[in-house]
């Protein structure tokens, strides 16, 4: 997406690490028409939206971007939680993840009502980098026996071993920037 990647050259900082900061419109400060234009090319990505029942995410900031994408489904969209709130009353569906960005385990949490059998689900997440996060989200759907449809990452770093991961469990993944390098701080995107 051209204009995704235009903006990730302008506003986007390589940070040490192989960390991309985009906190001045994706990850802190959002630019909303970004985002609508972000869920315009994964819906039609996704052969606009066909069979999809439900759109989950991981909060924080994931919610943006799938929000846009529920919306132009008109599906509901799910997020899911890094704690567990004591509204989670019924069941709860839980699996441990190892985040990339903080460098330590967490909890992912969902209340079971919101994910069942008929369900055929569309991931959307800001980023694909080792993919830990998206396969703690395929083990919730696989614990509900949901259908995955496929994933979608605004930025993929293609660097690391998360496509890959991925790909050897036959997922349909869109990543709208992918990224090839971030060595010395330069952003260089995949072909
Ligand atoms: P993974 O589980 O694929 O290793 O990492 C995905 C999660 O880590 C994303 O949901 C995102 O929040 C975070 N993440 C991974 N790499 C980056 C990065 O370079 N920049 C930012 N801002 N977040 C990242």
């Amino acid at each position: 997406m051209e204009q995704l990647k235009q903006r990730i050259l302008t506003d986007g900082k390589s940070l040490e690490g192989g960390v991309l900061k985009v906190d001045s419109f994706i990850n802190h400060q959002l630019d909303a028409h970004l985002m609508m234009d972000i869920a315009n090319e994964f819906v039609a990505r996704f052969n606009n939206g066909e069979g999809i029942t439900k759109i989950i995410t991981i909060e924080a900031s994931g919610i943006a971007p799938a929000i846009f994408v529920g919306y132009l489904l008109n599906v509901p969209v799910v997020f899911i939680k890094k704690s567990k709130p004591k509204t989670i009353t019924t069941a709860a569906l839980t699996t441990s993840v190892y985040s990339f960005t903080k460098d330590k385990y967490y909890d992912m949490n969902m209340n079971a009502e919101f994910l069942n059998a008929n369900d055929r689900v569309l991931f959307i997440d800001d980023f694909l980098a080792n993919g830990n996060a998206a396969l703690g989200v395929l083990d919730l759907i696989e614990q509900q026996k949901a259908q995955l449809a496929g994933m979608g990452f605004v930025i993929e770093k293609s660097f690391q071993k998360g496509y890959k991961r991925l790909k050897e469990k036959g997922i349909k993944i869109v990543s709208l920037a992918r990224i090839s390098s971030l060595e010395n701080c330069q952003i260089q995107f995949a072909e």
